[in-house]
């Protein structure tokens, strides 16, 4: 028994509302939840989107701001403020991934404006109380109680658009919120059995989801499965996986859920050396061994395998190691220089981890 059962447990106050169709109940829920105008946000791709939102909440609808963008810039952020006001609105409606979610965090951490959200990739910003932001070429964290969307509506007929290639790479960064929920210091039972579950749900649906962009059984099993890793991502904290990407999209600009899906099998083998024991519910679903196993996984979803690809230049690697290692921080292995410097040569190179 290596399990002390030692913990904090903070349910999320957050409404979900899961379903096939479920968008359709938006405008009885934001009714029943005090809102009368509603501004709803998109970004400049999904503007159709929030358009057939407006017309559906009819005169809920009091605006559409469709500029959200990627790593919410605080001058977007002031555009939107600026418009919630004219609207004379007390709410937002954030139809999209987590850029789009991202703006409505932006805005209610501004003005504590209750916000919904129809999530429509697996990212899992939806169900968080965490804001980056970027001023300056400068993106900065914060987490707050108000920055947690109050209601959320999962529609898997919303997520059928997503293209194949964003799905898989949206797919395996939720996977790395349960990988890093299982050995997470503030790790505890709940968290561990919703990774687990949603570990088995988005393993069993990516495949068929490559196979068959549109089969409804399968894109709901994601969006349950990003449900519950979003869940884990807002309940404990995360360690090397996340800081690499969080250090490789700040500073290479590197594309974020793409940067998750080709370093999640090599930071979860980094990690597997140290927290084995932790990590077993996840590496029994991919045949034994972790690291491995989640880089074939990867490979037969046709999931981007190199940093090379997304765009990190081979020299830039020795600065990424320095910057991975600058500020130290928790991780179940101790995180040294030559050890990360290794790992990112063989993300580069898109090698197998041993
Ligand atoms: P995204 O929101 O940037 O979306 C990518 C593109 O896909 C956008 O153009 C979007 O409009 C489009 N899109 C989204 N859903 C679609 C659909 N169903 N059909 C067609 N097109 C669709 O991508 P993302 O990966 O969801 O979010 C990435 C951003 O979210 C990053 O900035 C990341 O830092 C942030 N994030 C934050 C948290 C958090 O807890 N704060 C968690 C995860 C991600």
């Amino acid at each position: 028994m290596d399990q002390t059962l030692d913990f904090v447990f903070t349910s999320s106050p957050a409404r979900i509302v899961f379903g096939v169709g479920s968008v359709t109940r938006l405008a009885d829920e934001l009714r029943a939840a005090g809102c009368r105008r509603a501004v709803i946000l998109s970004t400049p791709f999904q503007r159709d989107a929030a358009v057939a939102l407006a017309t559906q909440l009819g005169d809920l609808a009091a605006g559409i701001f469709a500029e959200a963008a990627m790593h919410t810039p605080v001058e977007v952020t002031d555009r939107a403020m600026a418009a919630y006001a004219a609207a004379g609105a007390d709410c937002t409606v954030a139809i999209g991934g987590g850029s789009t979610i991202g703006l409505g965090k932006a805005i209610a951490w501004r003005n504590d404006a209750m916000q919904a959200v129809v999530a429509t990739t697996y990212a899992g910003s939806e169900v968080t109380p965490i804001l980056g932001q970027t001023a300056n070429g400068i993106k900065t964290t914060v987490r707050d109680a108000k920055i947690l969307p109050e209601l959320v509506i999962y529609d898997p007929d919303l997520t059928l658009t997503l293209p194949v290639g964003m799905s898989v790479t949206s797919g395996l960064n939720a996977i790395a919120h349960a990988v890093e929920g299982l050995y997470a210091r503030d790790r505890n039972p709940v968290a561990e059995l919703m990774a687990t579950e949603a570990i088995r749900a988005l393993r069993q649906a990516l495949p068929a989801i490559v196979r068959s962009p549109r089969d409804i059984a399968a894109r709901e099993q994601a969006l349950y499965g990003a449900w519950l890793c979003g869940t884990v991502l807002g309940t404990v904290g995360m360690a090397l996986h996340h800081k690499l990407c969080h250090t490789l999209g700040g500073s290479f600009d590197l594309p974020h859920a793409e940067t998750h899906a080709v370093l999640i099998p090599h930071t979860a083998a980094y990690n597997a050396i140290a927290a084995h024991a932790r990590l077993a519910p996840a590496t029994r679903q991919f045949g034994g061994d972790l690291g491995g196993g989640l880089w074939d996984f990867a490979q037969s979803l046709g999931a981007p395998m190199t940093l090379r690809m997304l765009g990190l230049r081979m020299e830039d690697l020795d600065r990424a190691a320095d910057l991975a290692v600058e500020n130290p921080y928790w991780n179940p292995r101790p995180v040294e220089r030559t050890a990360i410097r290794a790992l990112l040569g063989r993300a580069w190179a898109g090698e197998r981890p041993e």
